[in-house]
């Protein structure tokens, strides 16, 4: 029998029936339009998503108006995106956790029972000292994902542990910062550090931005088309991007890289890369020509499926406005296991056309230099999260989520106790549904923080409701970007029912564990006082402006034949990296053949919707308005060959076996024949999400061929294939 059972965690919801979905409703006669009582205005940094926009919550007469972009801010140009002025919703959902809630067994039934906060950190700290004394320290590891997670991120390392993993690495962008700092010696960072506003052509390569909704890089997305910058996109969809496109490139899934590298033939072999970028700054050129020697326009085509004059015409138009020319580096990348060495190609061919550290390609990224509040050394840690991945994975500079997943089972496990900070691991992390199941019967604790009844809290012996972003301080904002910033994020409301902010239960778990003094602040307040002060601002001028600028101290681009030294082995940009060669692996990206459909089966595309976030807002009122459910796109070809219409719900097999939930058909055009397309984030199974549960199919479920970058470990997730399993009627 498992030990743990999944909870659907309709316990938290009380008594009474599921809700029909709330509207929002027009303005009934005799309702109240806001903004005719006293107005007040508080500054906040939105947490809909991670981008960080700096927002303004309006109050009229204390209640809850509205959340507008902070005009003054320079990383959202003042404006939030959709999901962000729905921020209200989340503070005003009616299923978020309410109390502390602790796991009981009950004659054989498990259940969740309401605690007080002093029950819930009490049984917490105790669990975890008898962890250290049982096993040590290094055995709790953290999940985390959003800007509370640096308070646990304190109190992990202060505890003893090193192993924190954010499943944004291996499911997301690891594999392209990776491979641009085996390139450049650096990442892309977040926010991505493209130049668009000013670039006067941009190739998008699976990269659905608009659809992707980060705010600023929407924005300067649409300020380059206003400036007629040419746009390519390599995508099998005609996504919303590519509909923009003056060349849509419909590749055949999985074969980019022969994209990539005719790409490079074109520019070395047609003498129109930048010779004087490529002398002075890199390494490994005449390697690289001769490696993509015989990847022809015509090698490429009866592998992409992409005529050769497309790709010669459209490599043309890249080298005609490099170094403005922007090859996007995407940001989900995790896609069929080589992804390392596609990124790499990405960042090669930029280098090709001299566009990083170049206007309208890549800027140079600075942030404030805001000192870390005082607090005692860590203790010296010598376990690393890397021990996880066993010798695989050698560039992961970061931990690999589904290898924390098989370090936490069985007896001599690595992991004995989980903090799942924000993060909804059973829609997130992908072909670990039953791992997931192993891992968390395995292991000892899993306590999970969060604002709502995701599916991960009905795994977790103890669950902490955090209050939501509008009732709580947190730590500032200092991304690395274009201008430096620092914005603050503080309470409008007061935390509704018995809910805490991160910092306050971190603090509690730290005190309750020994380890007051790195916690010495009565109020994070204090904490931010502190570090306003060394910057020269206070608290009190942060509440009144919300957002401060800082001026640039170093150059946001390479002056003319600057001399840079680069941060590889060679001091140079390796085109040809030597790190590569010196692991074992090809120092040169090549085109690898990947596995196909079978008869009646079609590849699994999924991305994102600009309404949602992740699985994390289908539960927002304002945004399940605007979309409930998703859809799954299919062509018409196929659709016919399956008595498919436009609107009937179906259910999606994979080659494994497993069903979705029932989805909505669309029949369009707009997919290649051989793959079919679905919104991530739906599909929700726990009964306290009343909006949101049963509302679509969940891709992570179907996601079961996970495919590991050799490199650095991100999860491959689109050698998945699947059919269709029609719904009764
Ligand atoms: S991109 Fe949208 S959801 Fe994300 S932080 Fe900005 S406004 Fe919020």
């Amino acid at each position: 029998m498992k030990r743990r059972e999944f909870l659907k965690t309709s316990a938290f919801i009380g008594a009474g029936a599921i809700a029909a979905p709330v509207l929002m409703g027009g303005c009934a006669s005799g309702v109240r339009r806001p903004g005719n009582g006293e107005v007040t205005v508080s500054p906040t940094i939105c947490d809909i998503c991670f981008w960080k926009c700096a927002g303004l919550v309006y109050k009229d007469d204390g209640r809850p108006w509205k959340v507008v972009g902070n005009p003054n801010d320079l990383h959202s140009r003042g404006r939030l995106c959709t999901r962000g002025t729905s921020g209200l919703g989340a503070y005003e959902d009616r299923d978020r956790l309410k109390t502390p809630l602790l796991r009981v067994d009950d004659n054989g039934e498990q259940s969740f029972k309401s605690v007080t906060w002093d029950e819930a950190l009490d049984y917490i700290a105790a669990k975890l000292q008898k962890l250290a004394a049982d096993h040590g320290p290094e055995k709790l590891a953290l999940f985390s994902h959003g800007s509370g997670g640096g308070h646990f991120r304190h109190l992990l390392k202060a505890f003893g542990s090193n192993s924190y993993v954010a499943p944004s690495f291996a499911q997301c962008r690891g594999a392209r910062e990776v491979a641009f700092k085996l390139t450049y010696g650096e990442g892309i960072g977040s926010p991505d550090r493209t130049d668009m506003e000013h670039s006067r052509c941009i190739a998008l390569i699976g990269s659905h931005l608009g659809e992707n909704l980060h705010n600023s890089q929407v924005q300067t997305f649409a300020t380059a088309l206003h400036n007629k910058a040419k746009l390519i996109t390599v995508d099998p969809r005609f996504s919303v991007a590519a509909g923009k496109s003056d060349y849509w490139l419909p590749i055949k899934p999985g074969t980019d890289i022969a994209l990539l590298l005719a790409w490079m033939h074109v520019l070395i072999y047609e003498d129109l890369y930048d010779h004087d970028y490529v002398k002075r700054y890199s390494h490994g050129f005449s390697a690289l020509k001769e490696h993509v020697e015989h990847f022809t326009p015509e090698w490429a085509y009866p592998i992409t499926t992409i005529p050769a004059a497309q790709i010669r015409e459209s490599a043309h138009v890249m080298a005609a406005n490099a170094p403005a020319t922007l090859v996007h580096p995407g940001r989900h990348v995790a896609w069929y296991g080589d992804d390392t060495q596609r990124l790499r190609a990405v960042a090669i061919l930029n280098a090709l056309l001299g566009s990083w550290g170049k206007p309208g390609g890549y800027y140079m990224q600075e942030k404030v230099n805001l000192p870390k509040y005082p607090v005692p050394e860590y203790p010296k840690i010598t376990a690393r999260v890397q021990d996880a991945n066993k010798g695989k994975y050698p560039e992961a500079y970061a931990g690999v989520s589904t290898a924390m997943f098989d370090a936490s089972i069985g007896p001599d496990a690595l992991y004995k106790a989980w903090i799942v900070y924000g993060t909804n691991l059973p829609l997130t992390v992908p072909g670990v549904v039953g791992r997931l199941q192993e891992a968390v019967d395995s292991l000892d604790l899993l306590v999970a923080i969060d604002i709502q009844p995701a599916e991960i809290t009905g795994y977790a012996d103890v669950v902490l409701p955090e209050c939501t972003y509008l009732e709580r301080y947190d730590t500032l904002r200092n991304s690395a970007e274009k201008q430096p910033s620092l914005a603050l994020r503080m309470p409008a409301f007061k935390p509704k029912y018995d809910t805490k902010p991160g910092w306050w239960i971190a603090k509690q778990l730290g005190e309750r564990l020994g380890l007051g003094e790195y916690f010495p602040w009565q109020d994070y307040k204090e904490v931010l006082e502190w570090q306003l002060k060394q910057v020269g601002s206070s608290l009190a001028e942060m509440q009144k402006i919300g957002l401060k600028t800082f001026p640039r101290k170093t150059p946001l681009y390479f002056s003319e034949g600057e001399d840079i030294e680069f941060n590889t082995p060679t001091g140079k940009i390796e085109l040809y990296s030597t790190q590569l060669a010196k692991l074992g692996f090809d120092p040169l990206p090549k085109y690898t053949v990947h596995q196909e459909p079978q008869p009646g089966y079609y590849r699994l595309n999924y991305g994102r919707a600009p309404a949602h976030t992740f699985g994390r807002t289908q539960n927002n009122k304002y945004l399940f308005e605007i979309m409930p459910e998703n859809v799954v796109w299919v062509h018409p070809r196929v659709a016919r060959e399956w008595g498919l219409e436009n609107g009937r719900y179906v259910k999606l097999k994979n080659q494994d076996g497993v069903e979705s939930n029932h989805i909505r058909v669309r029949v369009t055009e707009r997919i290649r024949p051989d793959s079919v397309f679905l919104a991530h984030g739906f599909g929700h199974t726990a009964a306290g999400l009343r909006l949101a549960n049963g509302r679509g199919a969940d891709d992570t479920s179907l996601i079961t061929n996970i495919q590991h970058d050799p490199i650095m470990g991100a999860s491959g997730m689109r050698a998945n294939f699947v059919t269709f399993v029609e719904e009764e009627v």
